[in-house]
């Protein structure tokens, strides 16, 4: 009797282990986790909201499955250093420090610094991985990306020559664990015409061209099959160009489609920087404690085309509305306190 009690207990107890097990793994490997053997980053400078105002079919297309919201937070400060930073590194702009001068005239070599790219850690936990870099604003490979990690990095001028470029590259052959491209054209056009003119949407109209011939040379060649693409902008556009807090600047897009990304709109909340912990998730990377991104929820799902109708994010009272994190700790509460002068300076001087 007391063999057959405990057999029956062990049995039970091996059963239950079983379980917790098969939950645990199951919790240890959340939705879209490492689903993909490649993410391809499209960044479009200067793009802000704008593919949702004009004729965009190849985004409109590519993204029609997918999951977009146009009108996504960027950092407070909406200039391109600040933010290629954010999307790049995950971390908010102040955290990160970078401004536009010190990537374009410090080379970054910092495969030992506490903030990493996107691009470190895929190759700390992928070490033969093919890690490129396309720019036509070169400060971004320059002075965001590390210099010391085997990252290819192609600048060219024009938006034009950067897509035969990257159309050459996919059809020799190559098959990157992860890829990021910057079009700079449009903001060109807003510097030189005004974010509200024709010409800016004719550039916008343009980028929208590139991102097709990108995408179908992905596509054509098989990197789709286990690809996530994503767009995003790094800020919006006024037409005195960028750097202050109208809606216009400090929205930006991110799109992203992949088998295993639900045909949704992104939750309200989802900010650019998201990209960086969209991307190390898709491959399978435990996202750094410090890095502030996050997946925005429902992206990934047990079915592909299940609108998992996101959570409304609660709005909360403490976040700091210059740099976008909650101040903690005598020191940083301070910090908080210079923070809330500043914004309200930028916002009288606007
Ligand atoms: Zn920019
Ligand atoms: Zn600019």
């Amino acid at each position: 009797m007391l063999k057959k009690t405990v057999s029956i207990l062990l049995s039970a107890l091996i059963l239950f282990s079983c379980f917790s097990l098969a939950a645990s793994a199951k919790e240890n490997k959340p939705y879209g986790f490492g689903d993909y053997d490649h993410v391809f980053i499209i960044g479009v400078d200067g793009a802000g909201a704008a593919f949702s105002q004009t004729e965009t079919p190849c985004f409109d297309s590519i993204f029609a499955d997918g999951a977009v919201r146009h009108n996504c937070a960027t950092e407070r400060i909406t200039i391109s250093a600040q933010n290629w930073g954010s999307i790049l590194l995950g971390v908010p702009c102040d955290t990160h420090g970078l401004t536009n001068d010190i990537c374009k005239y410090d080379e970054r070599n910092t495969k030992d610094d506490s903030l990493g790219s996107i691009f470190r850690y895929t190759r700390e936990q992928y070490p033969d991985a093919e890690l490129v870099s396309f720019n036509n604003w070169s400060a971004i490979n320059k002075g965001i990306i590390e210099n010391d990690i085997g990252v290819k990095k192609i600048n060219k001028d024009y938006d034009s020559l950067l897509t035969d470029t990257i159309v050459d590259y996919i059809n020799a052959g190559n098959e990157p664990t992860l890829m990021f491209v910057q079009l700079d054209d449009v903001d060109h056009a807003a510097h030189t015409y005004g974010g509200f003119s024709d010409n800016y949407y004719q550039a916008i109209r343009t980028a929208d061209g590139y991102i097709g011939r990108i995408y179908n040379a992905l596509a054509e060649n098989g990197l789709m099959e286990n690809g996530l693409f994503i767009v995003v902008s790094d800020h919006g556009e006024t037409n005195d160009g960028h750097g202050g807090n109208t809606v216009e600047e400090s929205t930006a897009v991110v799109a992203v489609k992949g088998k295993s990304v639900n045909n949704m709109t992104l939750p309200e909340g989802t900010r650019n920087r998201d990209v960086a912990a969209i991307a190390l998730h898709a491959l399978g990377i435990e996202k750094p404690v410090h890095m502030f991104a996050t997946v925005p929820y429902g992206l990934f799902g047990e079915e592909k085309g299940t609108d998992l109708s996101p959570a409304e994010p609660e709005e909360n009272e403490d976040v700091c509305g210059y740099c976008g994190v909650i101040h903690s700790g005598f020191f940083d509460v301070i910090r908080g306190f210079f923070h809330k002068i500043a914004l309200f300076f930028t916002q009288l001087f606007r």
